[in-house]
C-alpha cells in the first residue's frame, strides 16, 4: 500500500512518490526550536509527529535525509540575551544542548544536520539569497533601512494558507517576524541594527543587521537538502507568515525548476484547557517540569504520539497517567511473549491481520487505527497464552513483528542498563544472597528495591526488574 498523507497546499490525501531519480530518497525539513527557552511539549508534539513519520517511512523502505535548523537569533533570542547581559550565542548555548538532551529522552531519531542560523555560513546564504531577491526585484530597502520582501510581486504569495490579498496596500510593511493574516503585508528579510539589538548584527549590503526569521529557514533548508524538498512540516501556526514566507522567498530567489515543497504537513496544536499551549501563553510545560513530577519520557512520548497528528490533543494529567496504564500492559505482554518463546529458534510469523498495523498508518498516519490493531493483537494471544495455545514458535514471530513496531512507535521499554545505579547495587547484592541461600537476605532486599520504585521477580533466567 502507498503512503499518504494530507498534503496542506492541495488540502488532498497524496501518495507520497520520491522524485524521478532520486530512487528510495526522500527529502525531510522540519522547523526546530527558537532557543530562547526550554521547548515546552507543545513544540515536543511537532517533533514527535515528525519522528513517526520519519520511522514510518524508513519502515516503508525510504531513505530520509532531515534537516532541523535551530532558530538562535531572532527578537526573542535577542530580548532574552539583552536581558541577561550576555551574549547571544551564550545565552542560547544552554537551551540548544537541553534541546538535545529532551529530544533523546524522547527517543527522536537524530537529523542528519542540525544547522543553526547564526552559523557564519548560513549568515552567508541568507545575504546571498536576499541578494537575489534584491536583483529580481522582489525586495526592495525601506526608509528604516531593513530590506524587505514585496509580496505582490509573486502572484503565489497566499497559496499555502490561502490568505486573500484584497485590501493589501502595496508597499505596507511588517517588521515583526509573527503577524496574523489579516495583517498581510511585505515581510522583513533583513532587519537594520537597532540599539536595542546590543551586540548582535553582521555586516551586509545593506548595512550591519539581522536575518528575519523566514529568511533564515529558507537558506537552510534549500542550502542542506537542494531548491526543491519532498516534504516540510511544522505546527499549524507555522502556515503563515512563516511558511508562506519561506514559499515566496525560495521560489522567487530560485531557478524555477520545481516548487520549494513537493508536500506540506502541519500537526494540530496541543492544548491546556482550550488554548494552545505557548510559552507566551504561560501555560505550558516543560519535558523537564514532567521528569521531575515522575513521569518518563517514554509516557510523554505515548501521551503525544497516540493522538492523530492533525487532531487537537488536550494535555492533562488523566492523559499521562492512561499512557502509563498502556505501557504497563503492553510491557507486561512482551514479558509473557519472551517467557512463552524461550530460547525456540524458529519463528512463525503472525498472520496477516498485523500488517494491518503498518497499512494505518500508510493512511496518514492513522494512529488510532494502527493502536487498535496492536491492542487487539495484544488482547488475543494473551487469550492464547492463557489457554496454553501459543506455541513457542508462534511467539517468537509476534516478538519479531514488535520490534518492527517499536522500530516506528519507539515505545519498547527502557533497556537494563537504565537501572539507576542504586537499585543494580541491590539486585546484584540480592543475586549473591541467593546464591548463598539467604533467604530472609534476599526478602529484605527485595523490598528496598521495592521502595525504590522497582519489582522484582524471579524467573527461571535469574531476576527480572520493571518499573513498579
Ligand atoms: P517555536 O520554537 O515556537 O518556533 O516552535 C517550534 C515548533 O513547535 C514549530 O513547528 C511550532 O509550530 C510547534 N509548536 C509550537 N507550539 C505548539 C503547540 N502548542 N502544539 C504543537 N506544536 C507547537
Ligand atoms: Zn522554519
Amino acid at each position: 500500500m502507498p503512503v499518504q498523507i494530507l498534503n496542506t497546499l492541495t488540502r488532498s490525501l497524496e501518495e507520497i512518490v520520491p522524485r524521478v531519480g532520486e530512487g528510495r530518497s526522500l527529502s525531510l525539513y522540519t522547523c526546530g526550536p527558537t532557543v530562547y527557552a526550554h521547548a515546552h511539549i507543545g513544540n515536543f508534539r511537532a517533533y514527535v509527529f515528525e519522528d513517526l513519520l520519519q520511522r514510518h517511512l524508513r519502515e516503508r523502505g525510504f531513505a530520509v535525509r532531515r534537516v532541523m535548523n535551530l532558530t538562535d537569533v531572532d527578537d526573542k533570542t535577542i530580548r532574552g540575551a539583552v536581558a541577561s547581559g550576555i551574549q547571544l550565542g551564550d545565552y542560547t548555548h544552554p537551551f540548544k544542548k537541553a534541546f538535545f538532551e529532551d529530544a533523546e529522552t524522547l527517543r527522536l531519531l537524530p537529523a542528519e544536520a542540525y544547522p543553526a542560523a547564526t552559523d557564519p555560513e548560513q549568515i552567508a546564504r541568507m545575504i546571498a539569497m536576499i541578494g537575489t531577491l534584491m536583483e529580481r526585484g522582489h525586495a526592495y530597502q525601506a526608509e528604516d533601512r531593513s530590506v524587505y520582501f514585496r509580496i505582490a510581486s509573486f502572484p503565489g504569495y497566499g497559496k499555502l494558507a490561502r490568505v486573500d490579498l484584497e485590501g493589501q496596500r502595496p508597499g505596507q510593511r511588517v517588521a515583526s517576524d509573527e503577524y496574523e493574516k489579516e495583517a498581510v503585508a511585505d515581510f522583513a528579510l533583513w532587519k537594520a541594527w537597532v540599539p536595542e539589538d546590543g551586540s548582535v548584527g553582521w555586516e551586509s549590503p545593506w548595512g550591519k543587521g539581522r536575518p528575519g526569521w523566514h529568511i533564515e529557514c529558507s537558506a537552510m533548508a534549500t542550502g542542506l537538502l537542494g531548491e526543491t524538498i519532498d516534504i516540510h512540516c511544522g505546527g499549524v501556526d507555522n502556515i503563515f507568515p512563516h511558511h508562506e514566507a519561506e514559499i515566496a522567498q525560495c521560489e522567487c530567489a530560485g531557478h524555477g525548476a520545481g516548487p520549494f515543497v513537493r508536500y506540506w504537513m502541519h500537526c494540530a496544536h496541543l492544548m491546556v484547557e482550550g488554548s494552545k499551549m505557548a510559552k507566551s501563553a504561560g501555560n505550558f510545560f516543560t519535558l523537564r517540569d514532567l521528569l521531575q513530577k515522575g513521569w518518563t519520557g517514554r509516557e510523554v512520548r505515548y501521551a503525544l504520539i497516540t493522538t492523530h497528528y492533525r487532531g487537537s490533543l488536550n494535555f492533562t494529567f488523566e492523559g499521562l497517567a492512561a499512557s502509563r496504564t498502556a505501557l504497563g500492559r503492553l510491557d507486561a505482554w512482551r514479558e509473557r511473549l519472551i517467557e512463552s518463546a524461550g530460547s525456540e529458534p524458529i519463528a512463525e510469523a503472525p498472520g496477516d491481520a498485523t500488517e494491518v498495523f503498518f497499512e494505518a498508518l500508510d493512511d496518514d498516519l492513522n494512529i488510532s487505527g494502527a493502536l487498535a490493531v496492536l491492542f487487539e493483537t495484544l488482547r488475543e494471544s494473551n487469550r492464547r497464552m492463557d489457554e496454553g495455545m501459543l506455541t513457542p514458535a508462534q511467539a517468537k514471530g509476534m516478538l519479531l513483528w514488535l520490534a518492527r513496531v517499536d522500530g516506528v512507535l519507539a515505545l519498547e521499554p527502557d533497556i537494563a542498563s537504565a537501572l539507576p545505579a542504586e537499585v543494580e547495587g541491590l539486585v546484584s547484592a540480592r543475586a549473591a544472597a541467593r546464591t548463598a541461600k539467604e533467604w530472609k537476605k534476599s526478602d529484605e532486599i527485595r523490598d528496598q528495591i521495592a521502595a525504590l520504585g522497582w519489582t522484582v521477580k524471579d524467573t527461571k533466567d535469574g531476576q527480572k526488574v520493571t518499573k513498579s
